[in-house]
């Protein structure tokens, strides 16, 4: 190895708000991955459901050499072909009529909040700005973000919140129902709890919030960071609810490694976005739209959704298997590419244990919460890179049992 860059530099020279693991990947290909030393892993992370093709696949590849000898950046003081084509192609595969782009989940957020009290306070003046959202949810890191998301650990100690936010339980209907008003501004929601324990909303608490943001004017905000481009096997997980939103966020696997993110609404809402409300120097960058254009043609093919509920089910499966030897897990939940095994509770708050366990065979595997095992795999991955990867996972737990 030429590089003699080492894990000890990480609590030297890097802001320690993060615990990365003893291991420094150097190289991916597919759903394989090598670290410095050539041992190699199966990653079954998928960089937290953003490598949804997996790692250099050779249709993104192509897409940022190309990209890379044409032209990399020019701000939005001009347009680029790129970012229309990939606008374009958004709003054909979803109920979206207009883009605004961003280069993460929580800018996406940020930017379909401030469209939302933007609408409000034009058509109806500033008391209405209440926004509703839930425990547990996620919705980024930047304060307006935090401060919606449900999570008093990520939002707490940094002064003043944005105000007049308010956090109900996750598909609980009757105190949706006892909330919800006149003054209610926005409601975000994701359609499936990713960070907050892989959590699906229910069809029936889904719709009835649709139903009361129609009745009461707010407007309907779904975060689809986690959930979209495929994650749960249609290309938004709203398709799947019967439920249409106002306002969509897109983020992760939207650029399947390169950071984009977007938010999408309609024609109706668009427009109080106007000259000068909102914006951002790379958002709409030709670089990142040119790769998640070509990510976005391969993940909307019916093949590569179809492919995602074969794969689901070989996890299951093979998940399930598992459980039947070693009784430590409740429940295997989620959508699609988007899984998590609940542990049960003899083995409560020991998912990083297994995570830690999973590493040393060779697998790579995420955490949602103290006792959630997540997986959000490429969707693409491999069927023989699945079947090897629960191997791993059958003798990471065999060595913690
Ligand atoms: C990851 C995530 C975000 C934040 O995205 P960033 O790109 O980290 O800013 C927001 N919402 C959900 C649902 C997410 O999973």
């Amino acid at each position: 190895m030429d590089s003699k860059v080492e894990r000890n530099w990480f609590n030297d020279v890097m802001v320690p708000c993060y615990n990365p693991m003893e291991m420094i990947p150097v190289k991916g290909i597919g759903s394989r991955v090598w670290d410095q030393q050539g041992n190699e892993y199966i990653d079954f992370a998928g960089g937290i459901a953003v490598s949804c093709l997996g790692h250099c696949h050779p249709v993104m590849v192509k897409a940022i050499t190309e990209q890379a000898n044409k032209i990399w950046h020019l701000s939005n003081v001009m347009t680029n072909e790129p970012a229309l084509r990939l606008a374009k192609k958004l709003t054909e595969i979803s109920f979206a009529d207009k883009v605004f782009f961003a280069n993460s989940g929580a800018e996406a957020n940020e930017a379909a909040l401030k469209l939302a009290r933007r609408v409000a306070a034009e058509k109806y003046g500033d008391d209405k700005s209440e926004i509703i959202a839930f425990k547990q949810g996620f919705h980024g890191r930047t304060f307006f973000t935090v401060t919606v998301g449900g999570q008093e650990a990520y939002s707490d100690g940094f002064g003043p919140k944005p105000g007049n936010v308010t956090h109900l339980d996750y598909n609980d209907i009757e105190a949706f129902k006892a909330k919800i008003s006149d003054k209610t501004c926005a409601v975000m929601m994701e359609p499936l709890q990713g960070e907050g324990g892989i959590v699906s909303s229910s069809k029936e608490f889904a719709q009835t919030v649709r139903e009361l943001c129609d009745k009461h004017n707010a407007l309907l905000i779904y975060d689809e960071v986690q959930t979209g481009n495929g994650r749960t096997g249609t290309f938004y997980a709203y398709e799947g609810l019967g439920v249409t939103p106002d306002i969509l966020s897109t983020a992760k696997s939207l650029g399947g490694g390169i950071p984009i993110g977007a938010m999408l609404t309609t024609d109706e809402y668009a427009p109080f976005l106007k000259v000068g409300t909102h914006g951002s120097t790379y958002g709409g960058n030709p670089l990142a739209c040119a790769v998640a254009e070509a990510v976005v043609n391969v993940v909307s093919l019916p093949e590569t959704l179809a492919g995602v509920k074969e794969r689901e089910a070989l996890f299951r499966d093979g998940l399930e298997k598992i459980n039947e030897k070693y009784n430590i897990f409740s429940e295997i939940r989620g959508q699609g590419l988007l899984i998590g095994a609940a542990l049960n509770d003899e083995w409560q708050g020991r998912a990083r244990d297994v995570l830690v366990a999973a590493g040393k065979e060779g697998l790579m595997l995420l955490v949602a919460g103290a006792s959630v095992v997540r997986f959000t795999p490429s969707l693409v991955i491999d069927k023989k890179d699945i079947e090897e990867g629960l191997a791993k996972l059958d003798k990471a737990i065999a060595s913690i049992v």
